[in-house]
């Protein structure tokens, strides 16, 4: 066997182990229970649980964990020691069925948004027996979902179990239409470019803002960005490429499918991609892979950003959530395919896509709704922050000719009538990758390109997996009582794409022109995370969740209040050390460079040599300028955070914190920056963007 083959997916706890280390009645009993979604027997989970640690004990480990996914956006884990005391003042290593099967977390330091009642501080985990348990650092990790005694979901992996469920529930009754009675479960699966930056530890250690707020807060341009584009697919310097190796190879080792590395456009910007896994196992590897890429950036002596924009002015970080629908018969049901009833079907899960991402576009956009991720979204090559589809001339003109009963075809032009007539094949991928499109079709499956960096993806899953649900029962709803299926199926898609084909745009979304056309085809254009949170309350929304049962109105009005809170929060981060900076730093640095000219300012003048003082008295004077500006709008920054307490509901503090504090901000920065353009090097106290972004040799 090859070294990877041999490697790959050592540290899991995978199909192959179960089946050399558990009973085969028991292996075939947890085959059922994992399948149909139901509770594991304590019996077969003892068993199972036995098995796991012995296999654990072997890989080194002493500790077991419920892994899990808390609203914070990032992972959480409590070590458990295998260790039971003995007679004779020995010990045992245990792990009982009980154990594996469900956890007890204190749940009071983890975001609940008014979920958990202060009496009962305690929340549950529980296994997600779909998505195998595997080693990392001598501890064995059981990927569990995170609930409340109550029941209210406090995770990431809850909703995104339920809507996977939601949409194979929907998904199956419009396949069976189509006489597919052999499919018994449906599946979305994902895959998650993830981009990133890598720059020098050495240079990291001298920012507190990358250290406090994982950004830039200050720093002028370089004489030298991304404009002559040699960075991307460039060569790999090799400090990267030994670490992008490690990589690899610790990701294969937890089964996770790393296929493509490369560098991105910006400078010490990369990019990883993954082979594409179901939905919900794809979201815990992403989680995974940023957790490996933190650390083994450190091992290299690097620090891996994963901020949605660390660089003002240079191309920021995003993750493309690749999304599809696939039957357990292994048909996808996004591939056009060559035969017209494959195609009907296609086409309708195509129309259920456009119409889910019109109807709740507005949830589309939450699902990426971050304080980081508000740098992100429209600026530089980022989508904008308005939702439209891509689909590409081809396709486009196909639902057109639907649409208006007009032939349609190269050769012999032909009237489209689903079902009746065949359909054109579909000269597959002629997409010509539009790289400005936030939903892009692109051959089989949706590339969703708004995703911030550092985001779960969970959340943009669950939007996608729900509002498609919906739109497939209403098509269930409508197929499954008609008289004649094929005229029912061609008038839904005909209406569909009349009531729906304004979320269809195939030009340039950077282009400030989409910008008013988009406000013209009345789509929304929600710019910041305080302007597109209320609608996650909107009735339409509460309703949709309800009916599919991913979140109740409970659970959404605390997804409302921790999203708030936790914008509010990083911003008050971030304006914190941006004061910080200023008082240690900045301001002392621009005095001791003004006082350091004045003093030679003087000696010159007292030599009595009659000689050029220009560039001396200039900088004086300009700098001078500067840092009064900066120190009388850092005064007024200072005063207006006090403001803060005024504000009790999360709604209006995120408001207030977007329009008093970011745009402060970003006016004294401007003037920081021009401080440092004028500053000497050996006064100024952080490494440059040039000094940064060059820092990987
Ligand atoms: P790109 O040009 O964007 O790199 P690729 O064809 O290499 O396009 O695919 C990008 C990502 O899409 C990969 O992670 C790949 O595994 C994923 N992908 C491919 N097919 C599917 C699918 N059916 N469902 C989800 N993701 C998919
Ligand atoms: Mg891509």
């Amino acid at each position: 066997m090859d070294a990877v083959s041999k490697i790959f997916g050592s540290e899991v706890f995978n199909d192959t182990v179960m089946k050399e280390r558990l009973p085969k009645d028991a292996y075939e009993q947890l085959q059922r229970t994992i399948k149909n979604g139901k509770h594991l027997e304590l019996s077969l989970a003892n068993t199972v649980a036995a098995a796991m640690k012995d296999w654990a004990i072997e890989k080194g480990a002493t500790h077991y964990t419920h892994w899990f996914q808390p609203l914070t956006g990032i992972t959480a884990e409590k070590h458990d020691s295998f260790i039971y005391p003995a007679d004779g003042g020995k010990i045992i290593m245990e792990f009982s069925g009980k154990e594996l099967i469900r956890g007890e977390s204190d749940a009071s330091s983890f975001p609940s948004g008014g979920l958990r009642a202060t009496f009962e501080a305690r929340g549950y985990t529980a296994w997600d027996a779909t998505s195998y348990a595997f080693c990392k650092d001598n501890t064995l990790c059981i990927p569990t979902s995170f609930c409340s005694f109550g029941g209210h979901a406090l995770d990431k992996k809850t909703p995104l179990l339920r809507s996977m469920q939601a949409i194979n529930k929907q998904a199956l009754r419009v396949v069976k239409l189509f006489g597919n009675e052999d499919v018994q479960h449906i599946e979305t699966t994902v895959g998650a470019e993830q981009e990133y930056f890598l720059i020098d530890k050495a240079v990291y250690d001298k920012r507190k803002d990358l250290i406090y707020t994982g950004r830039t807060l200050f720093g002028a341009k370089p004489p030298k960005g991304q404009e002559m584009d040699d960075h991307y697919f460039g060569a790999i310097k090799p400090r990267v490429l030994a670490f992008m190796k490690e990589l690899d190879m610790e990701l294969w080792k937890m089964g996770i499918l790393a296929k493509t590395e490369h560098n991105e456009v910006a400078p010490a910007q990369h990019e990883l991609a993954p082979i594409f896994n179901t939905s919900n196992i794809a979201v815990d590897h992403n989680q995974l892979t940023m957790e490996l890429m933190q650390k083994i950036a450190k091992k290299h002596n690097m620090v891996c950003l994963l901020h949605e924009k660390p660089f003002a002015g240079v191309n920021g970080s995003g993750k493309h959530n690749n999304w599809s629908i696939s039957t357990d018969t292994g048909v996808n049901l996004l591939n056009p395919g060559d035969t017209p009833a494959a195609n009907a079907q296609f086409l309708l899960f195509l129309c259920a896509v456009i119409k889910a991402v019109d109807e709740y576009q507005d949830l589309i956009r939450i699902s990426v709704a971050s304080a980081g991720n508000d740098h992100r979204l429209g600026a530089n090559e980022a989508p904008p922050a308005i939702v439209s589809i891509f689909l590409g001339t081809e396709l486009t003109e196909i639902l057109e000719a639907i649409e208006s009963g007009t032939p349609y075809g190269s050769k012999e032009k032909e009237l489209l009538k689903i079902g009746v007539h065949t359909l054109p094949k579909f000269p597959k991928d002629t997409t010509d990758r539009n790289r400005t499109s936030p939903f892009a079709f692109t051959g089989n499956k949706f590339e969703f390109r708004m995703p911030g960096s550092s985001a779960s993806i969970s959340d943009a899953n669950v939007m996608i997996n729900t509002s498609v649900a919906e739109e497939l029962k209403q098509f269930a709803d409508n197929l499954e009582n008609a008289d004649d299926f094929d005229s029912a199926l061609h008038d839904l898609i005909q209406k569909t794409v009349s009531e729906h084909k304004h979320i269809i745009f195939n030009g340039n979304g950077y282009d400030d022109a989409w910008i008013e056309e988009a406000e013209r085809r009345g789509l929304l254009n929600l710019k910041s995370t305080p302007d597109c949170l209320p609608y996650l309350l909107h009735e339409k929304n509460i309703r949709l969740f309800e009916t599919h049962k991913v979140f109740s109105r409970e659970e959404l009005q605390a997804q409302y209040e921790i999203k708030n809170e936790n914008y509010s929060k990083l911003i008050k981060i971030e304006a914190l050390t941006f004061l910080n900076m200023i008082n240690k730093d900045i301001l002392p640095s621009a005095a001791s460079f003004i006082g350091s000219l004045s003093s030679l300012y003087n000696q010159k003048v007292s030599s009595g040599i009659p000689v050029d003082l220009s560039y001396e008295s200039d900088t004086i004077r300009i700098l001078s300028d500067l840092e009064g500006q900066i120190y009388r709008g850092k005064l007024d920054l200072e005063t207006i955070m006090n403001d803060a307490d005024r504000f009790s509901d999360s709604g209006s503090l995120a408001c207030f914190y977007r329009d008093e504090i970011c745009t402060r901000m970003a006016k004294i920065r401007k003037l920081v920056d021009q401080l440092e353009e004028k500053t000497d090097t050996s006064f100024w106290p952080y490494p440059t963007y040039g000094a940064i972004l060059f820092s990987v040799k």
